[in-house]
């Protein structure tokens, strides 16, 4: 593969096209900034506006959840092994937090097994 190269429309530097992010919308297929300026405009960006962010974040994610469950669930069956190891990771992080909400979960399964034992 030839190395190309590119100038940094920010900085100004000529870097390697593997200092920029990849970006399909661009004509050439990479970000206009190199990498460096990228992630210093966005932390300039994000302290800035960081009440607004997590604020739009969290709306976002309310209005979204259902999308970003079933996202997340096609992801986990495209990535079993992936998802399996976050999974543990997961679950080492939070094992005090994950077997009380098991528990939780069990009462609440066996009442609405219950209930429906009940209907039937
Ligand atoms: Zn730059």
């Amino acid at each position: 593969m030839e190395m190309l190269t590119k100038k940094c429309t920010k900085c100004g530097k000529t870097k390697k096209i593997t200092e920029y992010q990849k970006k399909k919308q661009r004509k050439d297929g990479h970000n206009s900034i190199c990498k460096k300026c990228c992630s210093q405009y966005f932390k300039k960006y994000y302290e800035a506006n960081k009440d607004r962010i997590k604020a739009k974040e969290k709306e976002y994610y309310a209005r979204n959840k259902e999308v970003i469950k079933t996202h997340s669930k096609e992801w986990q069956e495209n990535n079993p092994e992936k998802a399996r190891l976050q999974k543990k990771k997961y679950y080492e992080v939070h094992k005090n937090n994950i077997k009380q909400k098991m528990v939780y979960r069990d009462k609440k399964i066996s009442r609405i097994t219950k209930s429906c034992r009940k209907d039937t």
